[in-house]
């Protein structure tokens, strides 16, 4: 047991190494640390319990997709969530200034401090039949998967740990987050690391959606929502006035013309626009979202810059083709920003995750994804998302569904990493 603590040790808690053979080897050696904790008798009940209460899991996460949570209206979930970790057996149960929701396992110091989070947040507007339905093993209902299976698994993490009484070095915090999704901006979690818990966290794991995989490379969005207005007029009467809509047209026709590196990772959309009141009328508005992504810092700050230059190109060129000047004004709001980043490969969190994932039987996949993982990254503290288990499908479509074939495996390995990364 001692050596694997000096082998979890040196693997999570200091070591990044560079170079893919020492990575490997590093890999190795977390591999066996986090084999060797499996079976210390504590943490092998703590598995056996979550295993075994897969059935109850389920049935939470069930009962947490029917409170409809859309973005900004997350208050209900949040007080079932407040009642679950105390059932759970959590300390000092709360809520803060966003809405997050926040319980504790101390362990025998505050570091090294995990979090664990998932959102409660849904993509789904208010209104929204949120009534699961069964069909053998599989659940279908809007939200089943994201995020309401990452919500269940917190929530049997802390039942499985107090059940078997499993003390950890360092002090455990479950975070059950608001405004994950679109416009919602990463709002929960951007107060959970500058404001609730600022400054103390050491290591972040978010479970956001299903399956399997581990993602430590997030992508990057900048969101626009580009206004134009001027005095507008009638079609005829006033033809010579320059046009709203005229100089979207032209930024538009810009945008579609950009050149992005050819990894297909950065992308550029031109999401929805509006404008205008009739077709004899000039417009005295028009407007359009832009939804920009990378996982490369420089390319997204590169794809904005092109943007910026599209729009004020753009409204010169109208201006220019009624040989007029400051007629139209623009403003660029920016409505969503989550930062690129990535915790290497090497990095402990990372390596635990893939061991974690090995030890409970399953094999690992890293994938790129965007997430409340985002923002940690770019702050530097080691972050990873992983699936909940289950195997899902449509996500963020009304016929998103969940199925449970093996979901125990999930809860098992979110249980066993953070127990790892609450390892000194
Ligand atoms: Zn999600």
């Amino acid at each position: 047991m001692v050596h694997a603590r000096v082998t979890l040790a040196r693997a999570i808690g200091f070591a990044v190494f560079i170079g893919a053979a020492s990575t490997i080897r590093a890999q190795e050696s977390t591999d066996r640390a986090v084999s060797a904790l499996a079976l210390q008798p504590a943490v092998k009940a703590a598995l056996a319990a979550a295993k075994g209460s897969e059935p109850q899991t389920i049935d939470t996460q069930i009962r947490l997709t029917e409170i409809p949570a859309a973005g900004f209206l997350e208050a209900a979930r949040a007080e079932e969530m407040k009642r679950l970790f105390q059932q759970a057996g959590l300390r000092n149960v709360r809520g803060d200034k966003a809405g997050n929701v926040l319980g504790d396992r101390p362990g025998a110091a505050l570091h090294p401090h995990v979090v664990i989070a998932a959102h409660l947040d849904t993509v789904f507007p208010e209104g929204t039949n949120v009534q699961v339905r069964r069909e053998g093993s599989v659940l279908y209902a809007p939200g089943i998967g994201d995020d309401s299976r990452g919500l269940a698994v917190l929530v049997a993490i802390a039942r499985a740990l107090n059940q078997a009484d499993v003390r950890t070095p360092g002090s455990i915090t479950f975070v059950a987050d608001v405004g994950e999704e679109g416009l919602g901006d990463l709002r929960g979690i951007k107060t959970i690391f500058d404001d609730t818990l600022k400054g103390t966290v050491d290591r972040f794991v978010t479970i956001d959606g299903t399956g399997m995989g581990v993602a430590h490379t997030f992508v990057g969005s900048r969101r626009y929502r580009v206004t134009i207005k001027g005095p507008g007029g009638h079609s005829f009467a006033d033809f010579g006035t320059p046009n709203p809509i005229g100089a979207l047209g032209r930024a538009i026709a810009k945008i579609q013309e950009f050149h992005v590196p050819s990894d297909s990772q950065t992308t550029f959309n031109v999401g929805r626009i509006g404008g205008g009141t009739s077709v004899n009328s000039i417009p005295a508005d028009a407007w359009m979202e832009v939804d920009l992504r990378s996982p490369d810092r420089a390319a997204l700050a590169g794809l904005d810059a092109q943007l910026q230059k599209a729009l004020d190109g753009a409204l010169a060129a109208e201006h220019a083709q009624w040989h007029q000047t400051r007629v139209l004004t623009m403003t660029n709001e920016l409505v969503g920003d989550r930062p690129a980043g990535a915790t290497p490969a090497a990095a402990g969190v990372v390596q635990a995750a893939l061991a974690a994932t090995r030890a409970v039987g399953a094999v690992p996949a890293t994938t790129i994804s965007s997430s409340d993982a985002n923002y940690p990254t770019m702050l530097r503290i080691p972050s990873v998302q992983i699936g909940g288990g289950g195997a899902g499908a449509n996500a963020h479509a009304p016929n998103e569904s969940f199925d449970t074939t093996d979901s125990w495996r999930g809860t098992e390995r979110a249980l066993l990493l953070t127990i790892a990364l609450a390892q000194k």
